[in-house]
């Protein structure tokens, strides 16, 4: 036998010891074919269920203008972009998206890139490097820990959103390198909280720190659409096309100068192929339906409050609200039963949470029907008290 079978066989060794032990543990994750069949109801395994998990809070990506924008887009200028934004893949509708996102979000220009992950993963080595810092919210989003690695400066975790860790941190650290960079999420993907944005800034400003806001999961929902950071004068605010606006594809908006820089170095928007025209003529569509609908906007954080009363919790202060079980294992078969009971609610496990906080992560859309959310606190204050040990 040659060489290359024996490590063929220790390669799928190593992946099923690994899928064994992560198993053992409940960690294993498995795919499940899910066909969207309207706004709020899926196809799964051949069972109808209303979903509470999806990121479409406005349910654009089933909306017929943002349909319609979609295959117009492709009619009139193919299925994709065909090369590099800086190749001969700049389409004129990424353009205009920029000009759009920037205008919504009060900033002076912004950059679109084909993920908020690949977003995150450039912009922060294009800012900060060796000889610089990187703080990042131990809940921010997995790909804002990704870039500072990417960037090699020295990053460090401050707890989640806690001013006096991270102040601790700065006067230790921030002399010792030339910039700075803190990042964190607005709108917390897996926890729903906020982050205390006017007192990040202070003390970033105070010790000549540049601020960093992923806004995934705030545009669309909260402050009339226009997210979490807008108003706060946020340096460096990022996005993504994915969730609310009901396509793909990410962004940061900030100065012309920092735009123009990211668009000449960051690695992620250089070395990838532009943004498919569907998804950026969709994504103006969206804009024109959350600019246009007040009502649509303020739904989803509605909703949530709706369940977070019925359920006796604080306050729902976004659309996602999390139901923290702690044990792996208990959230899988919490998440099965309420699927028994025509709900689709995924359990999140670690890595994706820290250990012993594995939960269920509810969200809200404007199109769930009130009935529906209260039957579904009602099957969950019935559930956890059987669940219970
Ligand atoms: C989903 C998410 C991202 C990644 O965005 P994609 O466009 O899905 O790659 C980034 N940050 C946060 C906080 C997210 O929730």
């Amino acid at each position: 036998m040659s060489r290359f079978w024996w490590n063929m066989r220790s390669l799928d060794e190593f992946a099923r010891e690994k899928l064994t032990s992560l198993e053992a543990r409940g960690l294993r994750r498995r795919l499940e074919p899910t066909a969207r069949v309207d706004s709020i109801h899926v196809e799964r395994a051949g069972r109808r269920l209303i979903s509470f998990c999806s990121n479409d809070y406005l349910n654009l990506s089933q909306d017929p203008r943002v349909r319609a924008a979609a295959k117009a887009a492709i009619d009139r200028y193919g299925a994709g972009a065909g090369a590099s934004r800086l190749v001969d893949g700049d389409h004129p509708l990424l353009g205009d998206l920029e000009h759009r996102l920037a205008a919504f979000k009060g900033a002076e220009a912004a950059c679109v890139f084909g993920s908020g992950y690949l977003a995150n993963s450039g912009i922060v080595p294009t800012l900060v490097g060796k000889n610089d810092l990187a703080l990042v919210d131990e809940l921010a989003h997995s790909c804002m820990r990704a870039g500072a690695k990417l960037s090699s400066a020295m990053t460090l975790v401050f707890r989640h959103n806690d001013l006096v860790h991270l102040s601790d941190l700065l006067a230790i650290h921030r002399p010792e390198h030339a910039r700075c960079l803190i990042a964190t999420d607005g709108v917390f993907s897996m926890d729903g909280d906020l982050a205390p944005l006017e007192d990040l800034k202070a003390l970033a400003r105070e010790r000549d720190a540049w601020l960093l806001v992923d806004d995934a999961h705030g545009l669309g929902v909260l402050n009339a659409g226009h997210g979490s950071t807008v108003g706060h004068d946020i340096p460096l605010q990022m996005g993504t096309l994915s969730k609310a606006i009901g396509v793909y594809g990410g962004y940061v908006c900030a100065s012309a100068p920092v735009i123009d820089l990211i668009k000449t170095r960051a690695a992620s928007f250089i070395y990838t192929t532009g943004l498919p025209p569907a998804c950026a003529g969709a994504a103006i569509a969206a804009l024109d339906v959350i600019e246009s609908e007040p009502g649509l906007v303020a739904a989803p954080l509605a909703k949530a409050q709706r369940f977070t009363t019925a359920l006796g919790l604080p306050d729902a202060v976004s659309p996602i609200v999390p139901l923290i079980v702690g044990d792996a294992r208990r959230a899988v078969a919490l998440s099965r039963a309420l699927e028994d009971e025509g709900f689709l609610v995924s359990a999140i496990r670690p890595p994706t949470v820290p250990e012993g906080t594995s939960r269920l992560r509810v969200t809200f859309t404007s199109a769930h029907p009130e009935a529906e959310i209260d039957r579904l606190a009602a099957a969950l204050r019935r559930l956890t008290n059987d669940l219970r040990p």
